[in-house]
């Protein structure tokens, strides 16, 4: 499956949502994904969270789309955001935050727009900038992390201490800028110590 990834979002009465993701930019078929979801229960780390779970209902499937540095953004007067401008993180597929950001940025390129300079350019220009290093960022690890044992080096380093597993999570669901790590604009001593959405809840 790698690298892609199985969650499960807990339901009442001790039942599940389960799900998995993997990118087809790699080549995986119909085939495949259908053999994925029928072994999927059978996994011995999800047989370890799950017990003998049963399938109840029927499963369906849905593309998350993940293409923003190739993507139109505008239209005429039409501004593209969220997955309209297939803005989700190609490691994780999460883009709630993505469409939370671009439709913000959208606003304020209507609200700043002006005789010399149409809001599709100045959304443009911010969107690409708030997102693009960071997908090509995710782009990148989700290659690396197609080889286990990579992945595995990768997990054995973060699982070092409690420092590095807590950071390593916010980081994952995006609680640090995707490309924080090599994006000197996010390099200072409070990088790591912000309460982020994750920390508020918790
Ligand atoms: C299975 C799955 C799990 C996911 N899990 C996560 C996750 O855990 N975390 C995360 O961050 N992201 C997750 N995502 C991605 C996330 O759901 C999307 O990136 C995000 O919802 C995009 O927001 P959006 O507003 O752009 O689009 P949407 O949330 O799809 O909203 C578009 C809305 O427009 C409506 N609509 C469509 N056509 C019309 C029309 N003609 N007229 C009126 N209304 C219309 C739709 O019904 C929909 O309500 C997941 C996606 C999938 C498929």
């Amino acid at each position: 499956m790698l690298p892609g990834y199985a969650w499960s979002f807990p339901l009442a009465d001790g039942r599940v949502n389960l799900e998995f993701g993997v990118p087809r930019s790699m080549g995986v078929n119909g085939k495949q994904l259908a053999a994925i979801w029928n072994g999927i229960l059978q996994r011995p780390p999800i047989r370890e969270v799950l017990g003998n779970a049963e399938p109840e209902d029927s499963r369906t499937a849905w593309p998350i789309p993940a293409r923003l540095p190739r993507a139109q953004l505008a239209k005429g007067p039409v501004l593209f955001v969220g997955d309209a401008a297939t803005a989700t993180d190609p490691m994780t597929g999460e883009g709630i935050g993505q469409a939370l950001e671009s439709g913000r940025l959208a606003a304020q390129a209507i609200a700043a727009e002006s005789p010399t300079e149409n809001a599709a350019r100045i959304y443009e220009r911010s969107a690409r900038a708030a997102f693009q290093l960071d997908h090509r960022f995710s782009k990148t690890l989700s290659n690396v992390l197609a080889k286990p044992i990579l992945t595995e080096m990768a997990l054995r380093a973060v699982d070092a201490n409690a420092w590095s597993r807590r950071n390593f999570v916010r980081w994952m669901f995006e609680d640090y800028p995707r490309a924080s790590l090599i994006n000197p604009k996010h390099w200072n001593k409070d990088l790591f110590n912000k309460s982020g959405a994750w920390a508020i809840q918790n």
